[in-house]
């Protein structure tokens, strides 16, 4: 397998650390709002990761945290805690935001075949382990004092910037007019590893007893912190959106090995943002779709999926309700075809022979191994589909090993009821009055046009069932 790793800015054949196994860490949510689909990109890119590990025969060990104390509003530390804001807005405790959004990402991930983390791990379980790492940071000289916080001096850290490859002088800290400047900061740039419950911070909820008095953990320290815990340090593979590479990675990298003197991973991988109108889809910016805007409009969460395969996860994707459409439209007609497969002859004896089953296999897998490249995995996928001279047994199975990869949900084809669109539920409906009220033609007439729609309605003892003709 060959992954781009940000580090070295080039693609590098990934090499275990432990003999078929592989450590995946990946930065969770911030829980204190709905997923956005930007985000949901992002962790697509690392479930195809996961995934493309496991295909090759890795077993995956794939911990991810969950922010729920520390992270502000700004990645940089000023503004306030985005948990304890929104909880103080809504009347509610921190704790109920963070299970309701917790569970919530859980829907969310459900509904786009994206596997769970094996160890999904809340920053504020971690508090005992997040605070032991400040104090080895005490002990290494890298933290120091103020009266505000205990912050990382990025000074004492000799490659603070050899992920980002960014000169210091352009990491700008605390430009907007709410930043409350710490004059006892050393640097500019140092970052909080621990907030005491001072200023901004004196009626912050969530608090916890440390050697530094009553405070809170910083954002960063949670991901060293908890990466550490689970996979031991160095561990193989770390990602995030590119976001992440100029201050939370950077500053995780900071932390991890200043505490501990080597590597924090040796992959490093970044998925490029999904877009809006051209602009990056945020929260902060108001511009952002959640995966229920998508589902109120009919559309299926794996038509997301699809759209995101579409594009390579280091390529930019502006989203549109067309290009949805169209993956919508798309993955029906897979799904479509592999119905359709069972109950028509498609095979030529003697044309093709199972040598082509494999190449079609190696095709495939030199296409995900070639830094995830999906938009060549499934235009593999619809080579095989279209290609009628594979026996039906063979393609299917095929097709369903190729989904281990892609996970649109398709060894569940006989169960997924394909989205209708609206005219054709329309036209269900009314079959439906036309038949009890024993209009029997007009109810006739109404499945012709369904059917010329490429529909079919079956009258079951739950009522009609749509589902899309196979393509001809
Ligand atoms: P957050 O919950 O804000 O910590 O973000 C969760 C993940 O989504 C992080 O890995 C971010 O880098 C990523 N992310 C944020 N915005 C976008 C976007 N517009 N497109 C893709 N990924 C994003
Ligand atoms: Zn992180």
């Amino acid at each position: 397998m060959n992954l781009y790793n940000t580090l070295s800015r080039k693609k590098e054949t990934f090499k275990p650390l432990h003999k078929g196994l592989a450590g995946l860490y990946t930065c969770g949510p911030t829980v204190y709002n709905y997923a956005h689909i930007g985000n949901l990109r992002t962790y697509i890119f690392e479930d195809i990761l996961r995934r493309t590990l496991h295909y090759n025969g890795y077993k995956v060990h794939h911990v991810m945290n969950i922010t729920d104390v520390g992270h502000l509003t700004s990645d940089a530390d000023e503004g306030e805690d985005k948990l304890d804001s929104v909880a103080r807005k809504g009347g509610k405790s921190v704790w109920d935001i963070a299970k309701f959004y917790t569970e919530a990402f859980l829907r969310d991930i459900r509904a786009l075949n994206i596997k769970k983390a094996n160890i999904l791990s809340p920053a504020t379980r971690n508090i005992k382990e997040q605070i032991a790492l400040i104090q080895l940071l005490f002990k290494k000289g890298y933290a120091y004092e103020t009266a505000q916080a205990i912050y990382f001096d990025i000074s004492k850290f000799k490659n603070y910037t050899e992920l980002s490859r960014q000169k210091l002088s352009e990491k700008i800290v605390g430009a907007r007019e709410e930043v409350v400047v710490d004059s006892e900061k050393r640097n500019p740039r140092d970052f909080a590893l621990w907030f005491k419950l001072v200023g901004r911070f004196e009626n912050h909820t969530m608090r916890w007893k440390s050697p530094w008095g009553y405070g809170f953990p910083g954002w960063h320290i949670e991901c060293s912190a908890i990466s550490t815990k689970y996979l031991g340090q160095p561990f193989d593979i770390h990602t995030g959106g590119i976001d992440h590479i100029n201050v939370h990675h950077t500053n995780e990298i900071a932390q991890s090995e200043g505490a501990y003197g080597k590597p924090l991973a040796r992959i490093w991988m970044h998925g490029e943002f999904l877009l809006t109108n051209d602009a990056k889809m945020a929260k902060s910016a108001g511009n952002f779709y959640t995966l229920a805007t998508l589902t109120e409009k009919g559309f299926d969460p794996l038509a997301f999926r699809y759209l995101v395969l579409g594009t390579q996860y280091r390529k930019q994707l502006n989203f549109t309700w067309d290009s949805l459409r169209s993956a919508q439209t798309a993955l029906e007609n897979v799904k479509s075809t592999l119905t359709g497969l069972s109950s028509r002859a498609n095979y030529k004896p003697g044309k093709e022979t199972p040598k082509k089953i494999v190449s079609y296999e190696n095709k495939f897998k030199e296409a995900i191994n070639n830094d995830l490249n999906t938009p060549n995995a499934l235009k593999i996928l619809w080579d095989v589909l279209k290609n009628n001279t594979i026996p039906t047994a063979l393609k299917k199975k095929l097709i369903l090993d190729f989904d281990r990869v892609l996970g649109l949900g398709l060894e569940d084809i006989k169960s997924v009821n394909v989205a209708v669109p609206d005219n054709v539920m329309k036209l269900v409906k009314a079959r439906e009055k036309a038949r009890a009220l024993q209009q029997f033609i007009q109810a006739d007439s109404l499945r012709t046009k369904i059917e010329q729609l490429g529909y079919k309605v079956e009258d079951t003892a739950k009522g009609p069932k749509t589902s899309r003709l196979p393509k001809r």
